[in-house]
């Protein structure tokens, strides 16, 4: 099955129970037994629920994987992966991660003795250097945010197999239709679903896909034991967004291409970052490991002044000002105050988050009132 096909079928099959299409929302936490372990498969909805289940086939499906699991957030997510790990372990990531991802395994987890290495990772074989006998895990997120770097998935994977070590991807900013990490040799692939995927800004959900049945029962297990699973209601949306991905993925593409070639070319835009411009210094790793490059695009206004980026963001009327991204609506964003806006000023600007950087989650608006608003907005 094809890409575009397997979105709406994968995994997917008519409700048993009347030929429902679309799984229903099976608002439950416990099923009817008809002697102590005489059940259809789902005894308690922590440990499974019919449509968390049809969601969890559905991400396994266009992830290339075999086993799928949702959680209640994409953090839920990412903490059910480090819970594989135990004291002492070490984990490689690299230096430019989501924030939230930064305060899981800064604030959380290294308390549990888990050590984390920040490095750059632009080039694969800068990890070898930091791998040692404690070391189980690499963290890898491509492109990254805000600054759109893209890691090599492929070259990652062979530094991770010969040293014995899993490898995370967490593709959240590509999603499947642009990226699929498994093929690549990760094994496992983690998404906040909140984005692209359920792609209506609606829910707030998360996944993990991965095609060893090892690591699926380990995480299915963390998953029931400690319980941080998504709700019917919120999987069924999921589900719902899931099936027009790929309509989605490539008018998001289309317009982010015109959006990040209209700043180019604007006198008061000093700097776009977006991976599909040749001089982006990872391009020849994002053709090979990305199909399109996406509709999310960072730049820098001119003069790199705090109130004039401000401005900017305020003054536009199609994009909304928020946090955020991946839903079918424009909406922009001013890191330096926002997202990394607990990060020393000079910290932030090491990794190029300057005081004017704004970020663009291009949505699927009609381009023409997208550079309209953005032109007015800069002028
Ligand atoms: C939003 C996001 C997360 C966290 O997901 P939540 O659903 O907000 O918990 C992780 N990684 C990336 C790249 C994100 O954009």
């Amino acid at each position: 099955m094809k890409f575009n096909t397997k979105t709406i079928h994968g995994g997917q099959k008519p409700d048993e129970a009347y030929g429902a299409v679309m799984p229903p929302i099976y608002q439950t936490s416990t099923y009817a037994q008809s002697t102590p372990g005489g059940h259809k498969g789902f005894e308690y909805s922590r440990s499974q629920n019919p449509t968390r289940t049809a969601l969890e086939n559905g991400l396994a499906s266009i992830e290339n994987g075999n086993y799928g699991l949702a959680f209640g957030s994409g953090l839920a997510a990412i903490d059910a992966v480090l819970k594989l790990l135990k004291f002492g372990d070490e984990v490689i990531t690299t230096n430019d991660l989501y924030g939230g991802t930064y305060r899981l395994f800064t604030k959380i987890f290294e308390n549990y003795g888990v050590k984390f290495h920040f490095i750059g990772m632009e080039n694969a074989s800068n990890i070898e250097a930091y791998i040692n006998e404690n070391t189980k895990l690499i963290w890898v997120e491509t492109p990254t945010n805000p600054m759109m770097n893209i890691i090599d998935i492929e070259a990652t994977a062979i530094i991770a197999q010969k040293h014995l070590l899993m490898l995370a991807v967490d593709n959240t900013f590509a999603t499947p239709y642009l990226q699929r990490p498994l093929d690549l040799g990760a094994d496992i692939v983690m998404h906040s679903a909140t984005k692209y995927i359920g792609g209506h800004s609606d829910i707030v959900l998360g996944a993990l896909v991965v095609k060893d049945k090892e690591i699926a029962d380990k995480l299915y297990f963390i998953q029931k034991a400690s319980g941080a699973i998504c709700g019917p209601m919120d999987s069924f949306l999921a589900l719902r967004g899931m099936k027009t991905l790929h309509v989605r993925m490539q008018r998001h593409c289309e317009n982010g291409k015109a959006v990040a070639e209209y700043l180019a070319k604007h006198p008061k835009v000093e700097k776009v970052y977006w991976p599909g411009f040749e001089d982006h210094p990872n391009h020849d790793i994002t053709k090979q490991q990305m199909d399109d490059f996406g509709g999310m695009i960072s730049f820098v206004a001119k003069g790199n002044n705090y109130e004039e980026a401000i401005k900017i963001v305020e003054n536009l009327k199609v994009f909304t000002l928020a946090e955020s991204l991946g839903g079918v609506e424009s909406l922009a964003g001013h890191p330096a105050s926002m997202t990394h806006g607990s990060i020393p000023k000079a910290e932030r600007e090491k990794v190029g988050v300057v005081d004017s950087l704004i970020r663009l989650s291009v949505g699927i608006e009609d381009i023409d009132d997208l550079l309209e608003d953005l032109a007015q907005a800069l002028g």
